[in-house]
């Protein structure tokens, strides 16, 4: 019997999520519709913030969050290493530095001691700092919120992997990431592997008003409009003292990084998916768990904080290939001969020749062990409980563990 191909990580798209696209297109708004802002509101509804501003992806998201925290060239960006090259390149794209914090060893997380540590290696004060709750799993908000605030540091979560978790606060109530109870921003992306889709799209939330209208007149060119926000009066009115109605002015350079309407529909459907979404994903997760909980130190899943209930994005294993004496490579190779998808997250971001060149070389020990050992095997709502038992038993049997 031939099995299908389980990639790592794969969207769901339904009936419903095709017949709401169709009807937008078939409308008036194909972009800057009423769309948008429908999505928005909800959006920052379901995470619990005041606001939610859609953007093209979730790059361009950290990159409008760093633009609205008015961070440029002469400044530097806290990123960390062990996450997509987005969460750097957001703040790079401004021209300012970027210094690195490490991760734990175990969870790939910037721990409150990396951030700490990051700091005091930076070349002087960090402006925006940059945390992300990897694979879902959340990073100790309270903690590296009172370092940031310590040092004036603008925090921003990046949360693409984490659409959904929660976490507990200093009071030990459940926050969930993207209500920016810890953070001045949150970002999302909205890639077809994430938790939703929207083909490609991305979502700062905040509950800061400035920050508010900072994303959305950066969003789309700087351009203002109305008349309390001009500055050449003498060409935006008539002699008359009536607005001409064609004015609009630039005050500061902005971009076009909005999202249209028909992908803002996707979204809005697949955001009434999530918790289902979700739960489909924590049940998946229970039956690796189950399997790979007490395979020996060689082969371990993630470890999760107690007091965080994630809504994990990837489900990677940490394999120490090099005890088991076997090549990641090879492993890989294996596992598709037998249809099973996997990949590594990630290539330390300091890594990169880019960085390496520009930023200088940093030992950043954490991250390293981390990528060393993490392979993320399939995850997504759309598998059975017995494709997660394939993959239980490929792994078995090419990783040569029992029990
Ligand atoms: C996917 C991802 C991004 C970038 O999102 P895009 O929508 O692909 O641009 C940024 N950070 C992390 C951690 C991601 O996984």
């Amino acid at each position: 019997m031939s099995e299908s191909f389980l990639p790592y990580g794969r969207h769901w798209v339904d009936e419903d999520d095709i017949a709401a696209v169709a009807a937008c297109l078939r409308g008036d708004w194909l972009t800057t519709g009423p769309a948008v802002e429908a999505f928005e509101a909800a959006f920052a509804e379901v995470v619990g913030a005041r606001y939610a501003v859609v953007v093209s992806n979730g790059t361009v998201a950290l990159h409008l969050a760093a633009l609205a925290a008015q961070v440029g060239a002469n400044d530097i960006g806290l990123a960390p290493t062990m996450s997509f090259l987005a969460s750097a390149n957001g703040m790079r794209y401004t021209g300012a530095e970027i210094a690195f914090a490490d991760a734990d060893p175990d969870t790939g997380l910037v721990t409150p001691d990396t951030f700490q540590a990051a700091i005091k290696r930076a070349a002087g004060p960090v402006k925006m700092a940059v945390v992300v709750h990897l694979n879902g799993n959340p990073v100790d908000m309270p903690e590296i919120a009172r370092i940031a605030s310590e040092h004036d540091i603008v925090l921003v979560e990046d949360a693409c992997h984490a659409l959904g978790s929660t976490y507990r606060n200093e009071t030990g109530a459940a926050v969930k990431v993207g209500s920016c109870q810890h953070s001045a921003m949150t970002v999302f992306s909205l890639h077809p592997v994430k938790t939703i889709t929207m083909g490609e799209g991305g979502v700062i939330a905040t509950n800061n008003p400035v920050l508010h209208e900072r994303l959305k007149l950066l969003r789309s060119h700087g351009m203002v409009r109305g008349a309390e926000k001009i500055v050449n009066r003498d060409l935006a009115f008539a002699r008359s003292g009536d607005a001409n109605p064609w004015y609009y002015e630039m005050q500061e350079l902005g971009f076009n990084f909005r999202a249209p309407d028909f992908a803002c529909v996707l979204a809005h459907s697949q955001l009434k998916k999530l918790s289902m979404f979700a739960e489909r994903r924590t049940q998946l997760k229970e039956i690796y768990d189950r399997h790979f909980g007490d395979v020996g130190e060689l082969v371990k899943p993630l470890r999760i904080e107690t007091s965080a209930e994630p809504v994990l994005h990837l489900y990677p294993l940490l394999i120490d290939f090099t005890a088991l004496g076997k090549e990641r490579a090879r492993v890989m190779a294996d596992l598709r001969e037998l249809g099973i998808g996997t990949q590594v997250h990630y290539i330390p971001i300091h890594r990169q020749p880019y960085y390496v060149e520009h930023s200088g070389a940093v030992d950043l020990p954490g991250a390293d062990s981390y990528y060393a050992k993490a392979l993320s095997i399939p995850y997504y709502p759309l598998m059975t409980d017995q494709d997660a038992e394939r993959v239980v038993r490929a792994l078995r049997s090419v990783l040569g563990i029992n029990s």
